[in-house]
């Protein structure tokens, strides 16, 4: 991108304001001030355009969201109808709007059994937010006040808020930058079966990860500690699916300690795994609150949305005192426009039986990438249906990784996307999470480039 040349026309003013004034989300300031950024402008199906004419297909749908694939009108037309209609009102105390109203009770319906009740943020940080601070309002009005503590994995995501950081596991991610709640966060073992301890097969694994987190809970103590959160195969730590039986055991012994269980599906709801939520469809049980965001409203609008279940919200709706509030609120909680987005994304998913197309396709991709095991850096294909992780190492035998400032991922990166294929890299895994709509012919497409691309970079790298 830096060579291209730059002039006058709007998108290469773009170009240079963006690189004058925008500050992005994790970005390397070196490369940045080098190469300044890909314009995006235009998208179709799972294709992206940049403003120099390029088209590559989206495998990450956006970033883990756009799930109905870009320029879906029926979505863009039902936002258009909603904010000429009604584009905001507040939905503090007793006012509510069509979409916000309807779609809680979409929600409800297709989330596990008791999780009837949707607070509505702006995305999943918040969302996590919402879930912690309104558990310990439930605890508090339980009259359990020391129960404050939660439990959280390393490389899990929840997000980039004060807290929602707090919550993330990711090293990288703290570098540099305070953490709060030094005492209230508490990490435990990633369910990372590549790199479980040596000897474990993966029902000891499964063992270990279980023991760990009760050891953890007896030591903080059972009566301090409010919630575990856990994504069902976590994403951005990546793509780590848990052992068999994990997500059961580990809510059982939260079960046992009135410990409340958050699944974090940001990723995992809305289809990506071929249900609606994967807790219980896919992993057998059903937490006490789920966290959603990214694909409820397909990418087309921020909305976040976390569900709890009725004996919580049999809590947190009893007044502190007869007009008492339950303070806590978002400007945009229950966005008409963002509502409306998610009610056309529902109807579409239904409509084009898009799960039941995951539930096809899922498995062919996961299939297709293992091949990548043919090329010498990959040491481990893994995923579920649509969301998928290939870690490359140094020295396959050994699961020995190849040092960060290689940049090994990013080289793979690149190779493909020069080739048309947009993957992201994620320290030395490449994550694909394309749009749920897609082809077999475009997972082809994808893994025939990651072949290509794998092929021209691993001379480079094993020598390096
Ligand atoms: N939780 C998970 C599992 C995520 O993957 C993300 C974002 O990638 C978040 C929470 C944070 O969501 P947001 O960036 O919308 O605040």
């Amino acid at each position: 991108l830096a060579d291209t040349v730059r002039n006058d026309r709007p998108e290469d003013l773009a170009w240079q304001a963006d690189k004058n004034h925008f500050i992005h989300p994790y970005t390397d300031f070196t490369t940045f001030e080098r190469e300044g950024s890909q314009v995006i402008s235009e998208a179709s199906g799972v294709t992206v355009t940049d403003t120099d004419g390029r088209t590559y297909i989206d495998a990450i749908a956006g970033l883990w969201c756009i799930n109905l694939g870009h320029g879906r009108t029926e979505i863009a037309d039902a936002m258009g109808k909603q904010a000429s209609r009604l584009a905001y009102f507040n939905t503090f105390g007793h006012s509510t709007n069509v979409p916000a109203s309807l779609l809680a009770a979409k929600l409800a319906e297709r989330a596990p059994g008791p999780l009837n009740h949707v607070f509505y943020s702006t995305g999943g940080s918040t969302a996590n937010d919402t879930a912690v601070r309104l558990i310990h309002y439930y605890f508090n009005r339980l009259g359990k006040h020391a129960k404050k503590k939660i439990i959280s994995r390393n490389d899990g995501y929840h997000g980039s808020t004060y807290f929602a950081s707090a919550l993330t596991g990711i090293h990288g991610v703290h570098l540099g930058f305070d953490r709060i709640s030094q005492d209230i966060v508490h990490h435990v073992s990633a369910a990372n079966l590549y790199r479980r301890p040596q000897g474990m097969d993966e029902a000891q694994f499964c063992d270990f990860l279980v023991d760990e987190l009760q050891q953890r809970i007896h030591q903080l103590g059972a009566e301090n500690v409010a919630a575990f959160i856990a994504e069902p195969v976590m994403g951005a730590g990546g793509v780590l699916v848990a052992p068999a039986g994990y997500h059961r055991r580990v809510a059982q012994i939260c079960r046992e300690n009135e410990i409340l269980y958050i699944a974090d599906e940001v990723v995992t709801g809305f289809g990506r795994l071929g249900h609606w939520f994967a807790s219980e469809d896919r992993f057998g049980h059903v937490p006490d609150v789920i966290v959603s965001a990214k694909g409820i409203s397909s990418g087309y609008c921020p909305l976040g949305a976390t569900l709890f279940s009725d004996a919580i919200h049999d809590v947190i709706a009893v007044p502190q005192a007869p007009g008492g509030l339950l303070s806590h609120g978002f400007t945009y909680s229950g966005h008409p426009v963002s509502c409306a987005a998610a009610l056309a994304t529902i109807d579409i998913i239904e409509r084009d039986n898009v799960l039941g197309h995951v539930r096809e396709v899922g498995p062919y991709l996961q299939a297709r990438l293992k091949e990548l095991m043919r090329h010498e850096v990959v040491g481990d294909v893994r995923g579920d249906h649509l969301m998928a992780g290939i870690e490359l190492v140094r020295d396959r035998a050994g699961r020995v990784n190849f040092a960060p400032e290689l940049g090994a991922a990013h080289k793979v990166f690149t190779a493909a996307r020069k080739r048309g294929v947009i993957v992201r890299p994620v320290g030395n895994v490449i994550v694909l999470s394309p749009p749920l709509v897609l082809g077999k012919a475009d997972i082809d497409r994808i893994v025939d480039t990651l072949h290509e691309a794998l092929a021209e970079v691993s001379p480079a790298l094993l020598a390096g």
